[in-house]
């Protein structure tokens, strides 16, 4: 493990179905300049411009040493803000991209860099946040379940009309005859979510990963949404990761939650646990910021300021700047995994038992409104607020 490579082991309480084991993603910063003729230079890391320049090699660190583990029946959800690296982390699971390091194991074995494309698509299926646009517009929908069925080899000429009907009512989208020869735009948000999804289990894949399903969709129809895919889980023995930025429908749907910051993973265990008892400050944060019928005032967030660049973010524990409880070490050294439950770590400081006074001392935080960096490298030192005590 790197020093910025933090990485919370989920709890595995089943074999994986599939597993990503210090997985890190770096995106090249790709700069452009004119020339005086208005010709666009591109620079890239590492690499030359067209005109011959080298670039100055910065990347963009979207994911740093993120390891998962997706058990058969299970329901894993990755929890974060935007730019957490939660997307990233699904298109890597789903080798829509290549990472720049780590390993990628499918029932155990571990998969090549490259090839095995198409026998690994049939097993391991991604459904997108909008269901709008992925689509297409100028087909129905029967086209849109008959294509994969033909693809993997699932549903010859004589059973296909079978295959659709039943991939529908799986999806409960009934009857199913009517719905196969409807268009995208003859269906409402929920519906094509759902033949996205039909769309998915026509390869009969093992692994299901649902990129923020219902974030686009109106909040009265989430919910069927979610039980579905509890469904899935329940009845077909699918192992499911649920991406989201809403850590009350990960509580709903999951059996696992891993929360996400700045490209790293910095907390993770049992669904009830890590939202009844949060371990980490930034899970706290996202915690207190979830909608509660119960709440009479507005949410009370002891964090602010903005997530970091992930071109240069900071160092020590990436949540610093933001964090009502930085301390001296937090600055200065990324904190690895503390166990705080069977099953449930976080990676923060605050768990460790035999730091210093020195390491301990809490890091001033500057008056509101002043920026998250200047927080950061505030040279005096004073008491840190307790959660809860600043109010957006
Ligand atoms: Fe990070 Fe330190 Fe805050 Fe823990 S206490 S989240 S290690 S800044």
């Amino acid at each position: 493990m790197t020093e910025l490579g933090v990485t919370a082991q989920p709890p595995v309480t089943a074999a994986p179905v599939l597993e990503a084991r210090g997985v890190t993603m770096h995106f090249p910063v790709h700069q452009s300049r004119r020339t005086a003729r208005g010709r666009r230079l591109e620079r890239g890391a590492g690499g030359r411009t067209a005109g011959g320049r080298t670039a100055g090699g910065s990347v963009v660190h979207a994911l740093e040493d993120v390891s998962i583990a997706l058990p058969r029946a299970r329901v894993t959800a990755v929890v974060g803000e935007s730019g957490s690296g939660k997307s990233t982390l699904a298109r890597v699971l789903a080798r829509l991209l290549p990472p720049t390091a780590g390993e990628l194991l499918l029932d155990g074995r571990q998969l090549p860099a490259s090839g095995g494309r198409r026998a690994y698509t049939r097993q391991v299926q991604l459904v997108l946040q909008d269901p709008f646009s992925s689509l297409n517009p100028v087909h129905d929908v029967r086209y849109h379940l008959a294509r994969p069925l033909r693809i993997h080899g699932l549903g010859e000429n004589a059973s296909l009309d079978e295959a659709i009907t039943s991939l529908l009512e799986r999806v409960s989208l009934t009857p199913a005859d009517q719905f196969a020869s409807k268009y995208p735009h003859e269906l409402s948000g929920g519906q094509r979510q759902r033949v996205a999804i039909a769309r998915a289990l026509a390869a009969a894949p093992k692994v299901l990963l649902a990129d923020e399903p219902v974030s686009m969709l109106d909040v009265s129809i989430r919910l069927g949404l979610l039980n579905l895919l509890n469904d899935l889980r329940e009845r077909e023995g699918i192992a499911i990761l649920y991406i989201t930025h809403d850590i009350a429908s990960a509580r709903y749907l999951a059996d696992t939650i891993a929360v996400m910051y700045a490209g790293q993973v910095v907390e993770s265990g049992p669904a009830h646990q890590v939202t009844d008892e949060p371990a980490h400050p930034y899970t706290q944060l996202l915690r207190s910021a979830a909608p509660d019928p119960e709440r009479a005032g507005p949410p009370v967030l002891a964090a602010r300021g903005a997530p970091p660049s992930l071109v240069s973010p900071p160092p020590g524990c990436r949540f610093h700047p933001r964090c009502p409880h930085a301390m001296a070490i937090c600055a200065d050294r990324a904190p690895r995994d503390f166990e705080v439950a069977p099953g449930h770590a976080a990676a923060c400081w605050l768990h460790a038992k035999d730091l210093d006074a020195a390491q301990a001392r809490p890091i001033a935080r500057p008056p509101a409104g002043q920026p998250a960096s200047a927080r950061s490298s505030a040279p005096e030192l004073s008491s840190a607020p307790e959660l809860g005590e600043e109010s957006r």
